[in-house]
């Protein structure tokens, strides 16, 4: 059975680094589909702009036509804030048997072990690391219970890592949110029909604090 692929992100707004980071991890795997989980903003961090409600329809008409690409509210359905094990306890009971595949950065990777129940994730999912051109996922920087997950081909269960070189776009949503504010243009950072809806929302025209 093909792998469920799963990206998180606060998608504040979701722009073309993410989308293309998902087709390329869905291609590099071999994936039916890859969920785009919008999630709550810890409390502790930043809030998001854009409210859950917001982000979730520009995450839906971003991936509106592609082939493969889906949204998912489960972490903005839940009350309180979300952690990635109880959202990967939710999908692995909704698809038994279904390898689930969560995607991360190299940073991510990193700090890894530092995760709510972070072994209890990989008893559930593997992990699809992307690191940037020129940025190999080096085992000796990681911890030693990570590092004997690492390994190739494709992902057949639970608790294998693996690392894939993506296209690192020069996107941030920091960056999105800023050009509003500037009064620029969005053309070819996020898609058209997400560019119209932030427009006709009035989304992020106030210079922000995050
Ligand atoms: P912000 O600028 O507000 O921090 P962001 O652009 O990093 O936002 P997030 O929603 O926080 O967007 O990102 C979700 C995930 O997508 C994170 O794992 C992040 O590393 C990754 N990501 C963000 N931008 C890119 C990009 N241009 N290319 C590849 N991955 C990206």
């Amino acid at each position: 059975m093909k792998p469920l692929g799963l990206f998180g992100g606060t998608f504040d707004p979701i722009h073309n680094g993410h989308l293309r980071l998902a087709v390329e991890v869905l291609e590099a795997f071999g994936l039916e589909s890859l969920s785009l989980l919008p999630n709550k903003a810890p409390p502790h961090r930043a809030q998001p702009l854009a409210d859950a409600g917001q982000r979730l329809a520009m995450a839906r008409l971003a991936v509106e036509g592609v082939p493969g690409l889906k949204v998912d509210d489960i972490e903005l359905r839940r009350a309180g804030h979300s952690y990635t094990v109880d959202t990967l306890e939710a999908f692995a009971g909704e698809h038994p048997g279904r390898p689930l595949l969560f995607v991360m950065g190299m940073d991510s990777l990193l700090s890894f072990t530092s995760w709510h129940r972070w072994q209890r994730i990989l008893e559930l999912a593997s992990l699809a690391v992307c690191c940037r051109p020129g940025h190999l996922l080096d085992p000796l920087a990681l911890d030693t219970r990570l590092a004997s997950c690492l390994g190739e081909g494709p992902v057949t269960g639970p608790g294998a890592i693996r690392a894939l070189t993506t296209t690192e776009l020069a996107i941030s949503a920091t960056d999105i949110r800023a050009r509003i504010a500037q009064g620029q243009r969005l053309d070819f950072l996020v898609p058209q029909a997400v560019a119209q809806y932030i427009e006709a929302q009035g989304l992020y025209r106030t210079p922000a604090a995050s």
